[in-house]
């Protein structure tokens, strides 16, 4: 029952009406009996400057941030936690006290996920990340902090690629990194060195990645592809026919989930649990 003490949590976003946060959290609050409700809001990206300003006047009680204000909200809030002051992006932001900390689960989330199915597969391992926004960004310096031998981002904007680069150089130096285009050729000359491909692009790029030949990977090399979204992700038939194991986004959704409610609540979640339940 929601009374007048129920607390609000929120995600903010644009788009959000996809997004299966909401029915976690809300499963998660009634399995541990908090008195807490939690929504997907809409908010418009052209008030993105505004966001933490409506955060200190509505007395939400924590938010996911996902498109376009993960980057955004940053230097507006009073404090960034390790993870996320490390790659300048916040997806969590809780409130303590008067004050507004910004948080990042999703590495920590897309680490445990991978893990969860098949066991260490990055310590060592030469990564490729297709996409270099917040998502693509936030995995590859994910993968360097976990011990991967080499991180590299190929992206339409290669600026966005050699900008990741140059963050992951800053905090894991020991990595190595590349960047280059997002195109077939660029895919074709590294493919059959790396050990996990992550596909951390938006929608609009499934035509050019379903271009790539997945057929020059390793067939013991791994894909996650983090749109959990997709109906028919790009070349997943190719891959499995090659023999590569493929993951979806629904894991690191849900690991990235339950570090959330953790920091929303202190609760520690049945995260393979609702897993289970999500697929
Ligand atoms: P973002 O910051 O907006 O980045 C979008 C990425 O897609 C950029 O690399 C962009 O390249 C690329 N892109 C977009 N349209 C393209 C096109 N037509 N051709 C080629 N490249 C294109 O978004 P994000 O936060 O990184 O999220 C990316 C995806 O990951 C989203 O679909 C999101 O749903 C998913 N995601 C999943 C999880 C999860 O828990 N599973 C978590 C976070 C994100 P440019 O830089 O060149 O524009």
């Amino acid at each position: 029952m929601i009374t007048g003490r129920t607390r609000t949590f929120a995600l903010l976003g644009h788009p959000v009406a996809h997004s299966r946060s909401p029915e976690l959290h809300n499963v998660w609050f009634a399995e541990h009996n908090v008195d807490a409700r939690y929504v997907a809001l809409d908010v418009d990206p052209a008030r993105a400057d505004q966001v933490v300003a409506a955060l200190r006047t509505l007395p939400l009680a924590g938010v996911n941030l996902t498109i376009p204000f993960k980057e955004a909200v940053v230097p507006a809030l009073d404090a960034v936690e390790g993870f996320a002051a490390q790659v300048g992006a916040v997806n969590t932001v809780v409130r303590e006290g008067d004050r507004l900390i910004g948080h990042n689960t999703d590495g920590l989330g897309f680490l445990a996920g991978l893990r969860a199915e098949f066991g260490d597969r990055v310590t060592g391992a030469r990564v490729l990340v297709l996409g270099a926004g917040g998502a693509g960004l936030g995995v590859g310096a994910a993968c360097a902090s976990a011990g991967a031998r080499s991180v590299t981002w190929l992206n339409r904007d290669v600026t966005r690629a050699q900008a990741a680069c140059d963050r992951t150089t800053t905090h894991w130096p020991g990595v190595a990194v590349d960047a280059g285009a997002l195109d077939a050729a660029a895919f074709a000359a590294r493919a059959a060195e790396v050990d996990l491909v992550i596909a951390a692009t938006s929608g609009g790029a499934a035509d050019t990645l379903a271009s790539f030949d997945v057929d020059l990977l390793r067939p013991d090399a791994v894909w996650c592809d983090l749109n959990y979204w997709m109906s028919a992700p790009p070349s997943l038939a190719r891959l499995r026919a090659r023999g590569v194991a493929v993951q979806s986004g629904m894991p690191m959704l849900v690991y990235q989930a339950a570090e959330a409610f953790r920091l929303f609540t202190g609760l520690t979640v049945d995260a393979a649990g609702a897993l289970r339940r999500m697929v």
